[in-house]
């Protein structure tokens, strides 16, 4: 992803993900506030000539390389363009999705570094649960792999539309916690869009993402 920024076509329509999450919640999510995210990003990156040539994973992984001007706008926004152009991918519809829970090396790296699914499951969804205002939760690759061959995976939070790149993580999985991703459906029952979620997610897209 390059300057300038598009706003990606999903794979899917919107109602396709009912019930777990509706179709004006995605409508509106992707074509409002995605939409924003992309245009002030772009407006951000205008000033900005020598960085137009620049991965935007690697801006968000150096963002001490952006004009201070500019700086926290290219966070936000293209932390937002960033996050929001995963999550579309790391959900699918339901009729869609193969298998409902991860396999092959997903599964193993996520029962070395979390016992097992259930487990993995829980500890997510409390993260999620305890982001105080709007943000994310992650499953992420540690970038330092040791010696042991092994994935090493974490849950991680991020506030706002931070990045987990910002934190030398590669996301794998994350969700949407800002109230916008759920509140037209489930108001201020966050716990319950989240227990519907995990009905959506692509698993085959999150394995071949880790590997
Ligand atoms: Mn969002």
């Amino acid at each position: 992803m390059k300057y300038p920024f598009v706003l990606p076509q999903l794979s899917y329509l919107y109602e396709t993900l009912e019930p777990h999450i509706n179709a004006k919640t995605m409508e509106i999510h992707h074509t409002k506030h995605h939409q924003v995210y992309v245009d002030k990003l772009n407006a951000a990156m205008e000033k900005w000539p020598e960085g137009q040539a620049i991965e935007l994973e690697e801006i968000l992984k150096n963002l001490d390389i952006v004009p201070e001007a500019i700086r926290s706008a290219v966070r936000n926004h293209g932390g937002g363009h960033y996050n929001h152009s995963l999550f579309w991918q790391m959900i699918i519809p339901p009729a869609n999705k193969g298998f409902e829970e991860p396999q092959g090396a997903l599964i193993n790296a996520i029962e070395t570094n979390f016992s097992n699914f259930v487990k993995f499951k829980e500890l997510f969804t409390v993260t999620a649960l305890d982001v105080f205002g709007s943000g994310w939760a992650w499953l992420v690759r540690s970038n330092n792999e040791q010696a042991t061959g092994s994935q090493e995976l974490k849950i991680i939070a991020t506030p706002n539309q931070d990045t987990p790149l910002a934190q030398g993580f590669t996301p794998i999985l994350g969700l949407d916690v800002w109230e916008h991703a759920y509140y037209l459906k489930y108001q201020n029952r966050r716990k319950e869009y989240i227990e519907n979620w995990w009905n959506v997610v692509n698993w085959k897209w999150v394995g071949e993402r880790l590997t």
